[in-house]
C-alpha cells in the first residue's frame, strides 16, 4: 500500500500561525460586536451537552421566558434563531412575503436598504419610503403611506445602527391594524439596551441579535411574533421557500414539542440565557436609564470638545452615536490610533457616511460611565495629533 501524502498543514513558513489561538483583548465602542459580559463568557466556555437533553429544554423555556420579558411580550411565539441579526431579519421577511405580497419599507439607512434587498429576491410587490441618513420619519408620514399603498406589511427599522437615528414608533401599531397590515420592527440595536414595548406598541413581529444590547457573542437573534403574525403564517399557499428559516418548522422544536430541526448552537443559548438573566436582574428599566444616561454623557462629552454630532438630539440613538469627523482630521488614522494604541474600536460610518462621521457604539455591557471617560480623555488627547494641517506637532 502507498503511503498517502498528506498536505502539510505546517511548514516553517506557517508554523508561527498557528500557534495557540490568540486574540488582543479590546474595548469594542463601535456598531457592534461589543464586548460580552464576563458572566456570559463563563457560560460559554462550559461543555455542551444534547439539544434534546431535558435540562437543555428547560434551558431552552429559560430563554424563552427572559426573552418575552426584555421583550415586554407575551408572544408564545418567541425564540432565539440561529444565526446572526440579518438570519432573523430574512425570516421575517421569507416566512411572511410570498410571491406578489406587498410590502412596504421605510428606508433610512443601511439596514432599510438590507430589508429591501430581502424583500425583492423573495418576490415582494414592494414600496419604499425614504428619509436622508440622519433623519426620522414623522408618524403623519408613516400614516399617510401605509393608508395609501395598503400593504400587507410595514417594515422600519427602530435603531438604525448605520447613522444613528431612534425611530419613534408610537401610534404606529395602531395605524397597521386599521390597516389590515402587520407590523414588522428591526429592534436589532435596540433590544435590551432602550425601551421597547412589543405588546403595548402594538408590534407583530421583532427581531434582534445577541452582540449588540444583549452582552454576548454574535451567533443568535431573537424573534418574537404575536397571533396575528402566527394567523398571517398559517395561511400562507405556499412552503416557504428557506428551509433552515421556516418559523413553523423552528416552531416545532422551540414549542411543546420540541421535535428536532437543526443542532441548536447550545452554548450559544447557554450565553443568551446569561446576558438576558443580567438584564432581568439590574432590571430593565435600569438598563434603559444606564443607556440613556451613558449616551448623554457622550454627547456632552464630544459638544464639550468642539465635536458636532450627525443627529439631531430629538431623535439620537443612545446605543450608536454619529459624530462628525473634524474637517482636518484623518479619520482612519485617528481610529486605527485608538485601536492598535489603546485597543479601542469605534467605527467608521457606513455607506453615505464613510469618511464623514465616526460611530461610537455604547451598548449593553459596555455602556458605562468608565468607558465614556476613557473614551472622551482619548479624544482629548488624542485627537490633535491627527489633524492634517498639525502634523509638524506630532
Ligand atoms: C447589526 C444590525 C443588523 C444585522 O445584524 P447582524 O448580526 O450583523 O447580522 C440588522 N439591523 C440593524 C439595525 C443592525 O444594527
Amino acid at each position: 500500500m502507498t503511503e498517502a501524502k498528506l498536505i502539510s498543514a505546517l511548514n516553517e513558513e506557517n508554523l508561527s500561525h498557528f500557534s495557540k489561538t490568540y486574540v488582543p483583548s479590546r474595548l469594542l465602542l463601535g456598531p457592534g460586536p461589543s464586548n460580552a459580559h464576563p458572566e456570559v463568557l463563563n457560560a460559554l466556555s462550559l461543555n455542551p451537552i444534547g439539544h434534546l437533553d431535558e435540562a437543555y429544554i428547560s434551558l431552552m423555556s429559560d430563554v424563552q421566558q427572559l426573552l418575552r420579558y426584555t421583550w415586554q411580550c407575551n408572544n408564545r411565539l418567541t425564540l432565539p434563531m440561529s444565526g446572526t441579526g440579518s438570519a432573523a431579519m430574512e425570516a421575517s421577511i421569507a416566512n411572511f412575503i410570498e410571491e406578489g405580497e406587498k410590502i412596504l419599507i421605510a428606508k433610512k439607512g443601511y439596514f432599510g436598504d438590507r430589508l429591501v434587498d430581502m424583500a425583492t429576491r423573495y418576490k415582494a410587490d414592494l414600496s419604499v419610503m425614504e428619509k436622508p441618513w440622519g433623519e426620522s420619519f414623522s408618524y403623519d408620514e408613516i400614516k399617510y403611506e401605509i393608508e395609501t399603498k395598503k400593504p400587507a406589511i410595514f417594515a422600519i427599522v427602530h435603531a438604525e445602527t448605520s447613522s444613528g437615528v431612534l425611530q419613534p414608533l408610537d401610534g404606529i401599531g395602531d395605524v397597521c391594524r386599521k390597516n389590515n397590515c402587520l407590523f414588522l420592527v428591526d429592534a436589532v440595536t435596540s433590544l435590551g439596551a432602550l425601551k421597547l414595548l412589543i405588546d403595548e406598541w402594538k408590534i407583530d413581529l421583532a427581531y434582534s441579535c445577541s452582540q449588540k444590547g444583549l452582552s454576548c457573542p454574535p451567533g443568535l437573534s431573537p424573534f418574537t411574533m404575536n397571533d396575528r403574525a402566527e394567523e398571517k403564517l398559517s395561511s400562507r399557499k405556499t412552503k416557504v421557500p428557506n428551509w433552515y428559516l421556516d418559523l413553523s418548522l423552528l416552531n416545532k422544536y422551540w414549542g411543546s414539542d420540541r421535535v428536532y430541526h437543526h443542532t441548536a448552537p447550545v452554548n450559544m443559548n447557554f450565553a443568551i440565557r446569561e446576558g438576558l438573566r443580567l438584564i432581568a436582574n439590574e432590571g430593565l428599566e435600569n438598563v434603559w436609564n444606564r443607556h440613556n444616561k451613558n449616551a448623554k454623557k457622550l454627547w456632552n462629552g464630544l459638544e464639550s470638545l468642539g465635536m458636532e454630532l450627525h443627529v439631531s438630539e430629538d431623535y439620537r440613538l443612545p446605543t450608536l452615536t454619529t459624530v462628525k469627523i473634524p474637517p482636518a482630521v484623518d479619520g482612519d488614522g485617528f481610529r486605527n490610533h485608538l485601536l492598535r494604541n489603546f485597543g479601542i474600536e469605534i467605527g467608521n460610518g457606513l455607506g453615505e457616511l464613510s469618511g464623514k462621521v465616526w460611530r461610537i457604539g455604547l451598548m449593553g455591557f459596555n455602556s458605562s460611565e468608565e468607558n465614556v471617560d476613557r473614551l472622551l480623555n482619548l479624544f482629548d488627547t488624542e485627537l490633535k495629533k491627527y489633524s492634517i494641517f498639525e502634523s509638524s506637532t506630532f
